[in-house]
């Protein structure tokens, strides 16, 4: 029998929301006894007390974390063992799927459809990638000739701190443990205050594949407290962060004030998607930048939230699109036919409203949506949001939304399509949509940005790194590069006699 809301909701009436923190193999409460209300964005109600975790609580994870990261029990293990366990996680969590992608809809808005099919699989795949790659990499022997041996090995780098971000909770908490962990770390992992309960329940479900206690560690709690004493704990080695741009200038900082431990950041975007007027495909495009901004309520880091469109091709390229926003409009999360779903918060939403404000304070022409809807539910609903008419310069086709607002803009020339997009602080994300290979590839590369797509967006794999240039970030997350922020290299010269 298929599901329908009603029988999602009563699954949902069923399910532990786990509030505590999970340290040292248990969960425990705040030391400070405090707690705040976990809010569901489907609804405006509280649907649970979260620990609320400060610096102390920081700092006996971070103690149990390096606890175990000394003694061994993980980062001492062959990684073939690692790899059984991280495996083992994987299943586990498929086995899950139902029961995570319900708390995680709960917490932070998405439709059920999403967590159930895109982000749970993903953060599956995610563990048993990384748990199937570690057993395969070789280290390296240096080319110092017949008298000496000098060798290049990967070593953990010790306790990594997490802090991740609320739009794909558990999946960006995976794209950061998967390798950590695989790389014989211990972690700490802060999931953000809108969306802890997948990353509470994840830790359990990792110590029954076998993880060893205070291998993973989880501290709920707010940016300002637990966030801020990851950063500036002198005994974390490395810190993974998601999320804002100015939170992770707030990590380097940290970084600079305590022990100089690196900072890998994977921050904000203002995807542009450019539209040549040879576009082969008018329909497929639309419907792409159309899930390119409106996927996920527009809450994702390379959400095509600029679209670039060549003259010749806007009218109809606009009628195609703004269908696509008409059918794309909020619904219950929980309903099986919904498909966008609830903005994390009502801070989130307002802000979102305020710039759809600025838009058109500052002349933009709103050609779809700009309201809030669903109000009788409680919960945070935005319209998918069109504006036509924009300039680069105007506030929002610079500041990250993250929302479903959209900006298109037009153009005459390639170059000139290049130059918009590239003027921003971001490089995250780009699209590039033609049927001149030739065009598609020096387009491709006069784009500064970690990703570009042709011919599509947001397309991916395991096996592909992601992460941005310029203020989008460093370093890359998924594929093998990702290992490289969680290692450190040791060269060992010896010398033959
Ligand atoms: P955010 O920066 O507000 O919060 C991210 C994390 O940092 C949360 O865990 C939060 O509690 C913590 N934090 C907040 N203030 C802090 C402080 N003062 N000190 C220490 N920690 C603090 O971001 P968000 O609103 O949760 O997420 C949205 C942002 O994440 C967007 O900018 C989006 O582009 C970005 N993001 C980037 C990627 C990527 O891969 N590049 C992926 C997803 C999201």
């Amino acid at each position: 029998m298929s599901a329908t809301l009603e029988s999602n909701m009563a699954e949902v009436s069923k399910l532990k929301l786990e509030g505590r923190a999970y340290i040292d193999g248990a969960y425990v409460e705040a030391k400070s006894g405090q707690t705040f209300s976990c809010i569901s964005p489907c609804t405006g109600q509280s649907v649970a007390e979260i620990a609320s975790c400060d610096e102390h609580d920081v700092d006996a994870a971070v103690r149990a974390a390096r606890r175990s990261f000394e003694a061994g029990v993980w980062s001492g293990l062959a990684p073939r063992d690692r790899k059984k366990v991280l495996v083992k996680l994987a299943e586990l969590i498929r086995q899950h799927n139902d029961e995570l992608a319900m708390l995680e809809t709960l917490d932070m808005g998405k439709p059920l459809n999403d967590s159930r099919n895109v982000d749970m699989p993903a953060v599956a795949n995610c563990f048993a990638w990384f748990g199937e790659v570690i057993d395969k990499l070789y280290d390296e022997m240096a080319p110092v000739g017949p008298a000496n041996i000098a060798m290049i090995n990967r070593e953990p780098v010790g306790v990594v701190g997490a802090v991740v971000p609320w739009n794909f909770p558990l999946l960006m908490a995976a794209w950061k443990l998967a390798p950590a962990l695989a790389a014989g770390n211990s972690v700490v992992l802060k999931p953000a205050e809108q969306s802890p309960l997948t990353a509470l329940r994840l830790a359990e479900l990792a110590a029954e594949a076998g993880l060893p206690k205070g291998v993973l560690n989880v501290v709920p709690g707010l940016g300002e407290k637990a966030g801020k004493a990851i950063g500036l704990h002198p005994d974390i080695d490395c810190v993974g962060f998601t999320g804002s741009t100015e939170v992770g200038k707030l990590f380097m900082q940290y970084s600079g004030q305590s022990n100089l431990k690196r900072v890998w950041l994977e921050c904000g975007g203002k995807s542009p998607v450019i539209v040549l007027g040879d576009c082969h495909d008018l329909d497929a495009a639309a419907r792409s930048a159309a899930f390119g901004i409106f996927f996920n309520q527009g809450e994702v880091c390379n959400a095509g939230s600029r679209l670039l469109l060549h003259k010749s091709i806007k009218e109809p390229f606009l009628e195609k699109l703004q269908g696509w926003a008409k059918k794309l409009q909020p619904g219950d999360p929980f309903d099986p036919k919904c498909r966008m779903g609830a903005i994390v918060d009502k801070n989130q939403m307002n802000r979102v409203l305020g710039y759809i404000e600025k838009g058109q304070e500052q002349g933009a022409k709103l050609i779809q949506g700009g309201q809030q809807v669903r109000k009788e539910s409680g919960g945070y609903f935005v319209e998918p949001t069109i504006f036509d008419g924009v300039r680069n310069d105007m506030i929002i086709a610079q500041e990250e939304i993250f929302g479903p607002v959209l900006s298109v803009l037009t153009f005459d020339e390639v170059d000139e399509a290049v130059k918009i997009a590239n003027d921003t602080h971001y490089g995250l994300a780009a699209a590039v949509w033609t049927k001149d290979i030739n065009l598609a590839h020096k387009t491709s590369r006069a784009l500064r940005a970690g990703v570009v797509w042709v011919n599509c967006f947001d397309e991916g794999d395991m096996s592909t790194p992601f992460g941005g240039y310029k203020q989008s970030g460093s370093g890359r997350d998924k594929s093998i590069h990702a290992l490289d922020k969680y290692v450190d290299l040791k060269m060992t010269w010896v010398k033959l006699y």
